[in-house]
């Protein structure tokens, strides 16, 4: 069990690997020239061939060869670096995490991808996002689904997120800052629920408010040390099953729950 650890661990290691990085605050700027918007559409389909590579090396974990398209075409359609500090526009399109202040992180692409992709969604959804952080998931969400719920613990980059949707006129996405751990009771039922922080166990209030049919996807384990990323199905009457994906390596769930 340990070598097939040791051995998976080195195989996905640089691919999974969420860090948790301190930095001070920073303001967001949403205004770029279009040479620049060129630039950075080059460089997200860059990223975007980087996320088929790491799937294709992943296959056997997501039991898939290749992403939806709608979610690829997502990928490459989001302008990542207006989700992180201004000082990290030039990174923002590579496969990797990167810090957004308050020592929380903006996901790796090739981890939003797959856990976007493993949601099933249709254009008639209606999703809780747990962990708004920088807004960048909620925002690849609101291309493909109805309506999106995102809800973030961090009252100062909830806020900036919501203010983010509103200059980029993302209209589909509605933000509260609490604790995620209770869900939405007001919107639920939801068709799909991803939580994007590590949780010691599923939530049952997130269980109850996934409509039957539904699924959500959660990494599940201690702080810290690698979580495994599930995939929740709730059958039509009303059964739970998980599958295990992936290792991965989130910040924490926070919280009194
Ligand atoms: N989805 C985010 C994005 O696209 O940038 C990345 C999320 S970051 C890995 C995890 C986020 O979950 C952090 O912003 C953190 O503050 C938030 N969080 C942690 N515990 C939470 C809770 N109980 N309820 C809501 N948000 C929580």
């Amino acid at each position: 069990m340990h070598h097939f650890l040791n051995n998976l661990n080195k195989q996905i290691t640089s691919v999974f690997i969420l860090s948790c990085l301190l930095i001070a605050p920073y303001s967001v700027q949403v205004t770029a020239s279009s040479q620049e918007d060129l630039n950075y559409m080059q460089k997200r389909q860059q990223m975007v061939r980087l996320i088929e590579d790491d799937v294709k090396r992943t296959s056997v974990y997501l039991d898939k060869e290749a992403l939806d398209p709608k979610v690829m075409q997502a990928m490459g359609a989001i302008p990542r670096h207006k989700f992180v500090p201004e000082s990290m526009w030039d990174d923002a399109y590579q496969n990797n995490p990167l810090p957004i202040g308050h020592g929380q992180t903006i996901s790796q692409p090739y981890i939003v991808a797959i856990m976007t992709d493993l949601l099933k969604l249709s254009e008639h959804d209606k999703v809780l996002e747990i962990g708004t952080g920088s807004g960048y998931q909620a925002a690849i969400l609101a291309q493909l689904v109805n309506h999106v719920y995102s809800i973030e613990i961090i009252e100062p980059l909830g806020l900036r997120a919501a203010g983010l949707f509103k200059q980029l006129d993302y209209t589909n996405i509605s933000t509260k800052i609490g604790d995620g751990y209770y869900g939405w009771g007001k919107h639920a039922p939801f068709d799909a629920i991803i939580v994007t922080a590590a949780a010691s166990h599923i939530p049952q209030p997130l269980i109850q408010q996934l409509k039957p049919g539904g699924h959500m996807m959660i990494p599940v384990g201690s702080q810290f040390i690698t979580q495994q990323l599930l995939l929740v199905t709730k059958a039509e009457d009303g059964h739970v099953t998980t599958r295990q994906i992936l290792p991965v390596l989130f910040v924490p769930l926070t919280g009194d729950h």
